[in-house]
């Protein structure tokens, strides 16, 4: 009986949702070359369990590292010792993290007895797919839904298509929550979802646009992931397919493109959360996308949105040489980062993923773009640090809204400039 007793409290803390009492953020500031390399160091010691937010990259740059408790106090004598400058950003994760359940649990109940969805809200995957088909049954002359395959854990990848008729027409594609984690990101794509199917007709961008072109819309480009962040651990960024030989699950979707494949900024250590995983296009989710995309064969623009840092990057990743058309891509993200920040007055970094964040391999847009389509971009929505992936949901509907004009801009430079 006491066996089973033990038994119990074993499976109790295995199976339940991991927490974060006590784990802190730290930003940390390396002011050096050797400070970089030590701090990659540091994160490649699997047993203080540190997962980098934010990646160490260049001297100057900041890297948001996530220490659990136990570890802190070695983490911190380890960066004084090395006069590494850093500050806590989040005192105790675990706090975020019980105030944004509150906040879901009190929207779920409001909404069983409402009629209206309510767009400033994290919701559950199930939830964020009613809402897509309830779009596509208000809209049934401009959305429909689209299945391009079946996640890892057999969960459908649904993609919304906008479009007024033609066949294959141009088409624009947007992708959000590739990493499970960035929750801000699924709810901007399903707000942005509803927003081009109630402007159509009302807003003359969005009119002569669809007049022309389909957008195709990924509201949750892992749902695997996604539901894992939401049932188990809420720091989940990868997908959930097993590795042969490994103990540890799960590939960082963002490395697993054929662009690079396994260089610089990837990692081969699946325990990893940057593990590019065992070859190009093994995570079914990507391999969906990247296969619809190639048998569609008229994409003019690939657009995936993540969080967080507040920057607005085209390739390339896998290499530091510009692009052939690093210049107008230069342009057109200047223009929408400006366009994105009249609103609240948000402030975006603009450039290409090399020289804004790091060197980072198999990355979607790399991919898009050498596989010949010429307007690929990648934004990293709010905020830049203070609550990093725990953004408040009442910060959902004001960045849906000010990534919308960034989008508008985008999507009315590809109209204007057909290739
Ligand atoms: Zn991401």
């Amino acid at each position: 009986m006491r066996l089973l007793l033990l038994f119990g409290v074993l499976i109790g803390a295995t199976c339940s949702l991991k927490t974060f009492v006590g784990d802190q953020v730290l930003r940390v500031e390396p002011h050096n070359e050797e400070q970089v390399r030590l701090l990659k160091e540091l994160e490649a010691l699997e047993p203080l369990q540190l997962d980098f937010w934010r990646f160490p990259s260049y001297p100057n740059e900041p890297a948001d590292v996530q220490v659990p408790f136990d570890c802190l106090q070695v983490v911190k004598v380890f960066l004084e010792s090395h006069q590494i400058k850093y500050y806590i950003l989040i005192e105790d994760i675990q706090a975020i993290v019980d105030e944004e359940t509150r906040n879901m649990d009190y929207n779920q109940q409001r909404e069983r007895g409402s009629s209206s969805f309510n767009y400033g809200a994290y919701h559950s995957l199930d939830i964020i797919y009613k809402a897509m088909d309830d779009i596509v049954a208000e809209h049934p002359q401009l959305v429909s839904k689209i299945q391009i395959g079946e996640s890892y854990e057999k969960q459908p990848l649904n993609v919304l298509k906008f479009s007024t008729g033609g066949t294959n027409r141009p088409a624009i594609w947007i992708d959000a929550g590739i990493h499970a984690r960035e929750w801000v990101t699924q709810a901007t794509a399903l707000w942005t979802a509803e927003k081009i199917a109630s402007d159509y007709s009302h807003d003359p961008l969005v009119t002569s646009l669809l007049n022309t072109m389909d957008v195709f819309l990924m509201v949750v480009a892992n749902p695997d992931g996604y539901v894992f962040s939401q049932t188990k651990n809420r720091m989940w960024r990868k997908t959930r397919s097993r590795i042969p030989g490994s103990t540890c699950i799960g590939v960082d979707p963002n490395r697993n493109w054929d662009a690079g494949f396994g260089g610089p900024g990837s990692s081969d250590n699946p325990c990893s959360d940057s593990y590019s995983g065992p070859s190009p296009f093994s995570e079914v989710e990507v391999r969906s996308i990247a296969d619809f995309i190639k048998s569609h064969g008229n994409f003019k623009a690939f657009i995936s949105i993540h969080s967080y840092s507040q920057l607005l990057m085209y390739p390339y990743g896998y290499k530091c040489t510009n692009a052939r058309d690093y210049k107008e891509l230069e342009e057109v993200a200047n223009a929408a980062a400006n366009s994105l920040s009249s609103l609240y007055g948000t402030k975006y970094r603009v450039g290409d993923i090399c020289h804004v964040i790091y060197q980072a391999s198999g990355g979607s847009i790399d991919w898009t773009y050498d596989y010949g389509i010429k307007y690929s971009f990648a934004f990293e929505l709010r905020d830049t640090g203070r609550y990093g992936f725990l953004l408040p949901a009442n910060q959902i509907i004001p960045t849906a809204q000010e990534t919308w004009l960034g989008l508008k801009t985008i999507l009315e430079h590809v109209q204007d400039h057909p290739y």
